[in-house]
């Protein structure tokens, strides 16, 4: 603080010189002035402000006046927020209604006192209120009635209106005393004359226009019409573009007027979206007028009238008979709800900011929730039943005394029969077989047992349409056709065992070009998968398998202005309807669609497939299409992930791509991810690659709204190009690389296969059926003893127990793409991993919502729940998955097995790079400001990110967080920390994107990355290890650093979105951008400055004549130390 009793400048002294040339019009009787109570706390500005308030004579006010303008303007705002604080505000009110109340107000003073209220009030957020306090509302805009003529001072109110119109009740004050009437004269067409105070009206019109009912009274007086007329004026007849803040203002206010349906109706109706794009058109021609662009784009975006999304019903294609519930019910989930979330720790998306500011409301405070609380929420006689998941327990392990030749079938390693397992108490078998799935889909008053018959499928698997229509040469079957032509033959007639030849043909030619992958058992595991709509065809990706490509690959740059160009096209489709195709192309629910067309003018499509989800594409333009995805099954929303084949392409051209029903209110699809591309002539050639594409990538809100509803509720649209390599091709496009339930399954075969089951206790079991009869399968991972002697197994029989589950949210893939990594790692031969085996035991549930993944939804289980916020009291019949998971770690704890490490893969759609969550009361209570003295906590949660902070390199600490919000309460972190006492009870976030951190910044993640991920995640779990002793490999152990240091970060707020504002804006209802400070300021100084000629001077020139007195420098050099020294 710069005081000036502490300096050599004594204030005592100046102060009273100050007093004296200002004391004869300051301390009058009975007005007991700021400064004169205690002249050591005042400071010279509060003398001038005092002095301002009861000025008397016009030449102090006026000297006063140009300091304070000088003062103000000659440093930062931090100057004029200093005054404000100081009462700068009020005192300039006061001096505005004193001077101005008179019969013949001076002007000479009104005129600067107006121009710095005008440059305060800006500043000063409580300025509307403190003008209405101060009675200066009314009073200006009678002023400005007064002084219609009069440009400068016209100008001079209007810039006070404008400010002080930033208050809701004082603009409507302004409303209701007719102030847009007035201001709205004032705004004349072309003309080159008092430009500035055109221009102050029409801001001032647009800053009046900022509450509803001020907006309904313009709409209402068909102001919008003469706003259109005004700004085709302006900006037809302003050729030489000097006009352009005047043009930009008009589009503001039109930004204003349409912030109401009735507004925007009106501004369509009145062809006002034609006339903003055609001007848009030469805007664009001209770059000095680009300025104007960026706000006709968003006007037009903002005014397109909203638009049903073209189909029958906002419910999903799929549903599902709920056990126990009428299918009439169904409807009840149908209405848009707020739960609309991403992955387990996203903020629900639909409000925010308000959700933003109440976020501390939402940290658990309540210490009873955040103690520990290990008593089940089920009798103990229901864990009994779970010790069956724990073979390792009573195993005899009698195979290792029998040699190795006996090792494949050894039982320590085969449970091929885990799909008997848990379906004995359904009571109908599979009676129903050959019955028509869809026929019975949908019984009056469905039984459980029904759900629980869901079908069971004897159909050979096949490939989809479009691969049987790739030609023979291209699928390289050509090679076989002399010694085949009875096939080929076969092979028109295209029935399901011909299809089958030619997936064997495949296989036999290219085997050798897929060793990574076994698609015959894909096949197999595929024929068991249970699906809503009872899938038939392959995904061919998931059924050929693929590799990650060569190289990394970068994120995708931003194009500039590239949601500009695609709203424009938006805008064409409703001025030139006719160039529009609109032809559905493609629809889930009308089978004449999903033949093959012999049109070669439009793609086909299809999905109907594992994990498939597109619901409709129409064929907008020759290359372009719209694709509405399908909702979650039983439900009406969570459209995000999407699975789709496309072909009958040209190549070389490019095809856009219009996912028009999107919810989330972002994207990293505006931050550089790109969506994934498969090409069967690519893999079948020897590149099975799922690679990153696409280009002209964004991300915004559309003007689509649900069928039924709301038609404020809104959809963004995902947009994209490819450019497809080849003609004759089937390609597949996906929100992130595929991971299907029939993979998952195919895959542990492999794994169980690839072990030595002489060292690897590998045990997959059934942990139980989902909803929809697919098994949920649940995997031990451990070492087998070095023999049965009584040593190794009281080891084996005293491990450590790990718990891992993933995708409990079915559109998150790249979680199990991390849990593959995971898997394959513990079952491989490194050194590391058998040291784990050694030490843990690991059980592992890779999908909780089977379903979910199996009929391509995004976030829920076919009852339309989140999966993820069933934790507290899962029910044992709608969550199956969840309810014996939790019993299972009950189980656990009750015979003294409570896990060390409990970790739930996710994937995280708005964040880049890999982290977790974890569960801390201190953090929690600290965060919420609740004193933690006395708060004990074994800071261990802090080990494993710790470690992978140094050892994973997608990996990043800075994002972790424990705290334990209350929205969360019901998420398997949570409720394992608290209830089973898991201290190390972890969500582990992955990125859909990319890294912004480490070795992959600035690169997108591959498979690759994600089972690194995995793999390290095991690495990881080394460094909580050291607790017990074990024989881990000390190589690692050395670049492992394990300490156990106590807090020594600062949690950081990871809530918040980890993106900068976007370039353009995904929403439009987002305020048009705000004036700033500095154009009005240089708007007020050119006032001072200039004289139109037609005005009447009043001799004000003089004012000038002093400003340079020396005893106003003085005071200045005074004032500015000052309000320096108090910042
Ligand atoms: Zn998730």
């Amino acid at each position: 603080m710069f005081g000036y009793g502490r300096s050599n400048f004594t204030w005592n002294g100046t102060l009273k010189e100050l007093q004296g040339t200002y004391h004869s019009s300051v301390c009058k009787e009975g007005r007991r002035s700021r400064m004169t109570d205690s002249s050591n706390s005042s400071s010279g500005l509060e003398v001038l402000l005092s002095a301002l308030e009861n000025a008397g004579d016009v030449e102090s006010t006026l000297k006063i006046l140009s300091v304070l303008d000088e003062l103000l303007s000659a440093g930062t705002d931090r100057r004029i927020y200093y005054m404000i604080s100081k009462g700068g505000s009020e005192a300039l009110l006061t001096a505005l209604v004193n001077t101005a109340r008179c019969f013949n107000p001076n002007y000479t003073i009104l005129l600067p006192l107006l121009h710095l209220l005008a440059k305060v009030g800006y500043r000063d957020r409580r300025i509307g209120m403190k003008a209405e306090d101060a009675g200066a509302v009314v009073l200006t805009l009678n002023l400005l009635k007064q002084n219609l003529k009069n440009a400068k001072r016209a100008a001079a109110c209007l810039w006070v209106i404008q400010v002080f119109a930033s208050s809701v009740s004082t603009a409507n004050l302004i409303g209701e005393h007719c102030g847009l009437d007035v201001i709205y004269r004032l705004i004349p067409h072309y003309t080159t004359k008092n430009l500035h105070t055109i221009k102050a009206a029409i801001n001032a019109f647009a800053a009046v226009l900022c509450t509803k009912a001020n907006v309904c009274l313009v709409v209402s007086k068909g102001y919008i019409s003469g706003l259109l007329r005004l700004y085709e004026d302006w900006h037809c007849k302003d050729t030489h573009h000097v006009a352009i803040a005047i043009r930009h203002a008009l589009l503001r206010c039109l930004h204003k007027v349409t912030y109401s349906t009735a507004g925007r109706e009106a501004f369509f109706s009145l062809g006002g979206l034609r006339l903003i794009y055609q001007t848009t058109q030469t805007c664009l021609m001209n770059k000095a007028l680009s300025s104007l662009v960026e706000p006709s784009v968003q006007l037009m975006r903002k005014c397109l009238p909203k638009t049903r999304l073209p189909l029958t019903s906002d419910l999903s294609a799929y549903s599902f008979p709920i056990p126990g519930r009428p299918h009439s019910d169904l409807h009840v989930n149908m209405a848009f709800s707020d739960s609309c979330g991403d992955s387990d720790e996203e903020e629900p998306e639909k409000n925010q900011e308000t959700e933003h500011n109440n976020y501390d409301d939402d940290l658990e405070t309540d210490q009873s929730k955040l103690r520990h609380r290990p008593e089940p929420d089920r009798p103990k006689e229901a864990l009994a039943q779970y010790n069956v998941f724990c073979p390792e327990l009573y195993h005899d392990f009698q195979e290792l005394d029998l040699g190795s030749e006996t090792e494949r079938s050894s039982p320590a390693s085969s449970s091929d029969d885990e799909d008997e397992l848990c379906y004995s108490s359904s009571p109908h078998g599979s009676q129903r077989n050959g019955s028509d799935p869809f026929q019975r889909k949908y019984p009056k008053g469905v039984a459980q047992s029904d759900s629980r018959n869901f079908h069971i499928r004897s159909t050979v698997l096949g490939t989809s349409p479009s691969f049987r229509a790739i030609p023979k040469e291209t699928r390289g079957d050509h090679f076989l056709q002399q010694n085949d032509h009875g096939h080929n033959d076969e092979e028109e007639t295209g029935d399901e065992s011909c299809h089958q030849t030619i997936i064997d043909r495949l296989l036999e030619r290219n085997a050798s070009c897929i060793p990574h992958h076994d698609p015959k058992l894909y096949r197999s595991a595929a024929s068991k998968t249970k699906s809503i709509p009872d899938f038939n065809i392959l995904g061919f990706p998931d059924f050929w398998g693929h590799l990650p490509p060569k190289g990394h690959e970068p994120m995708a740059p931003r194009k500039p202005n590239v949601q500009r160009q695609k709203v424009l096209k938006d805008v064409e489709r409703f001025l030139n309807k006719d160039d529009i195709i609109n032809k559905v192309i493609f629809d889930v629910e009308d089978s004449s669609l999903q033949c093959p067309s012999d049109s070669t003018e439009s793609l086909r499509f299809f999905s109907k497939f594992e994990c498939g989800n597109l619901r409709k594409a129409v064929q907008v333009r020759r290359y372009e299409y719209d694709l509405i995805l399908n909702a979650d099954v039983n439900c009406s929303q969570h459209t995000q992930w999407f699975y789709f084949e496309v072909s009958n392409m040209e190549p070389n051209v490019p095809y856009c791509f219009n996912i028009i029903n999107c919810e989330k209110t972002n994207s990293q699809f505006n931050y550089g991810m790109q969506p994934v591309l498969y090409s069967v002539r690519e893999a079948l050639e020897g590149r099975p690659h799922w690679v990153r594409t696409g280009t002209e990538i964004c991300y915004y809100r559309n003007h689509f709204c649900p069928v039924r509803g709301r038609m404020m509720a809104t959809f963004y649209t995902l947009t994209f190009s490819i450019t497809f390599k080849h003609s004759d091709d089937v390609c597949y496009l996906a929100y992130h690389y595929p991971y299907s339930y029939s993979a998952l399954k195919a895959h542990l075969k492999v794994l169980q296969k690839s072990v030595d089951p002489a060292k690897v206790f590998f045990r997959q079991q059934t942990l139980c059926g989902s909803l929809a009869e697919n098994s949920c399968p649940l995997v031990t991972i451990t070492a087998c003893p070095a023999s049965r002697g009584w040593k190794d197994l009281h080891q084996l029989r005293n491990r450590i127990y790990i718990v891992l589950t993933g995708r409990v949210h079915p559109g998150e893939s790249n979680a199990s793409w991390v849990m593959k990594g995971t898997l394959e790692f513990l079952c491989s031969n490194d050194p590391v991993a058998q040291s784990l085996r050694e030490t843990f035991v690991f059980k592992i549930i890779p999908m909780l919502n089977p379903d979910g993944v199996i009929n391509g939804t995004h976030r829920c289980n076919l009852n339309s729940e989140d999966l993820n916020r069933q934790w507290s009291k899962p029910d044992p019949v709608l969550s199956p998955t969840i309810y014996h998971t939790k019993g299972f770690l009950y189980y656990l704890n009750s015979i003294g097995r409570t896990p060390l490490v409990y970790c739930d893969y996710h994937g995280h759609s708005r964040k880049k790079n890999v982290f977790l969550y974890g569960c801390s009361v201190k953090e929690t209570l600290w965060q919420s400001a609740v004193d933690t003295v006395g708060v004990k906590e074994d800071p261990g949660y802090r080990t494993i990110p710790k470690t992978l902070d140094r050892i994973a390199p997608a990996f990043s600490f800075n994002s972790c967080n424990y705290l334990v919000e209350k929205s969360r309460s019901a998420t398997a972190r949570v409720v394992v920390w608290r209830e089973i006492g898991v201290l190390r009870s972890y969500t582990m976030e992955s990125t859909y994107n990319g890294c912004d951190q480490g070795i992959y910044k600035g690169l997108q993640m591959g498979t690759r990355e994600l089972l690194e991920t995995g793999l390290k995640f095991c690495h990881s779990l080394l460094s909580v290890s050291k607790d017990v002793k074990t024989l881990y490999s000390r190589r690692l152990i050395n670049h492992i650093d394990l300490d156990h240091n106590t807090l020594d970060h600062t949690s950081n707020d990871c809530f918040e979105d980890d993106e900068p504002p976007c370039v353009e804006e995904i929403e439009y209802s987002k305020d048009c951008p705000a004036l700033k400070g500095a154009d009005l300021d240089s708007d007020v100084n050119n006032n001072m400055a200039c004289c139109d000629e037609d005005e009447e001077c009043e001799g004000e020139q003089q004012r000038n004549s002093f400003s340079q007195s020396s005893m106003k420098s003085r005071l200045y050099h005074l004032i500015s130390q000052t309000s320096i020294g108090t910042e």
